[in-house]
């Protein structure tokens, strides 16, 4: 009990002192905005979600203008975030907020935690920056924290240790003052105890046990590391008189409902050459007017997959009337949401779709 105190009281010294972090969303009480740059910080670095959170605040100031707005709309705005499921329940969110609260977020944790792409972080940072409720936010700045000063061995992804850290956080929360301390122990787990800690300038380092007993380097502990599935996309960009073909995504999948070429996906490197191609071409009935150009893709990291691809150019001699989409022009095409594995090709080459 006594280290829980003295932890508290070390980090609320620190915070009150010596934090400087600045973020256009802190203390900040609006339960909207808060819920927001909670969504968009998700897997988001908070140099990149800023630019976003701001752009989304002058878009929609209130929740009741974001659930208005459209679908294609809000998508736009989102694109080049990645992880659409969250832009999904944003808006699903929002529009629940609109009809089932009077456009005003509900004040109690459990009401908070149950609506769509609000997990127990999220409650916790709303309930306790809003609502000055006594809910302690886990994630993994905080798992970090906590494994270090307390010298904790268990593993942070185990079920016994996500218990084990919840209560811990739980206990070490100042109740008098919860969304301060909440703020305090996400920002010194995001610019000290950082994954590459700065312990010289630490000032809990006397007291931390992962630094007495040289451990700082081992934890946190974790018993699985995620092996992430590998993904090939090959894209054939079809473009015929000064318009594109594209479609839609619509499965249940990464990138739902966002827009992207034609594609062929395998499960290993299709290696492609040109003969590969016209072949392939040939298959489906299709004559390119002249010679096709491919560029392989920079592999983009994702949470659970890694997706590897190329991107095929083809100007086919007459409208392939077998492909399932919609041809579109250069003005139509500024109007759809992309993934950013599609960007990358756009945004850097010379090529002809580098307008997108
Ligand atoms: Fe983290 Fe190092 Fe400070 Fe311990 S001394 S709390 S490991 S920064």
């Amino acid at each position: 009990m006594k280290q829980k105190k003295l932890f508290r009281e070390l980090l609320l010294k620190w915070h009150y002192g010596e934090n400087k972090r600045a973020m256009p969303w802190k203390g900040e009480k609006d339960a909207y905005k808060v819920w927001l740059s909670e969504i968009i910080l998700q897997q988001t670095r908070v140099e990149q979600g800023w630019n976003y959170y701001e752009k989304f605040i002058q878009q929609y100031p209130t929740v009741i203008q974001l659930a208005n707005a459209k679908d294609e709309a809000v998508f736009k705005l989102w694109e080049g975030l990645g992880y659409y499921t969250r832009c999904r329940n944003l808006l699903h969110t929002a529009r629940v907020v609109r009809d089932n609260y009077n456009g005003r977020f509900p004040s109690d944790y459990n009401a908070i935690l149950n609506l769509k792409g609000i997990g127990n972080y999220t409650a916790a940072a709303i309930a306790s920056f809003c609502f000055n409720q006594p809910y302690a936010v886990v994630d993994g700045n905080v798992l970090r924290v906590l494994s270090r000063f307390f010298g904790i061995e268990n593993p942070i992804d185990s079920t016994e240790g996500k218990k084990l850290f919840s209560k811990l956080a739980q206990e070490c929360l100042d109740a008098a003052g919860p969304g301060e301390y909440n703020q305090s122990i996400m920002d010194f787990g995001a610019t000290v105890c950082k994954p590459v800690p700065v312990c010289r300038q630490c000032p809990l380092q006397k007291n931390c046990i992962a630094f007495n007993t040289n451990k700082v380097g081992i934890l946190p502990v974790k018993e699985k590391s995620i092996r992430k599935k590998e993904r090939w996309f090959t894209y054939f960009v079809f473009s015929y008189k000064d318009k594109t073909f594209v479609q839609q995504r619509t499965a249940k999948d990464i990138w739902q409902n966002l827009y992207e070429f034609y594609l062929e996906e395998t499960l290993t490197d299709p290696a492609w050459n040109h003969q590969k191609i016209k072949h392939w071409l040939h298959k489906k009935n299709i004559f390119p007017s002249k010679e096709t150009v491919i560029i392989p893709a920079k592999k983009q990291v994702l949470t659970h997959q890694v997706i590897h691809g190329y991107f095929i150019l083809i100007e086919p001699k007459t409208l392939p009337s077998a492909l399932k989409g919609a041809w579109l022009s250069k003005k139509e095409i500024k109007h759809k949401a992309f993934p950013q594995f599609i960007h990358q090709f756009t945004g850097k080459t010379n090529l002809q779709l580098q307008f997108l």
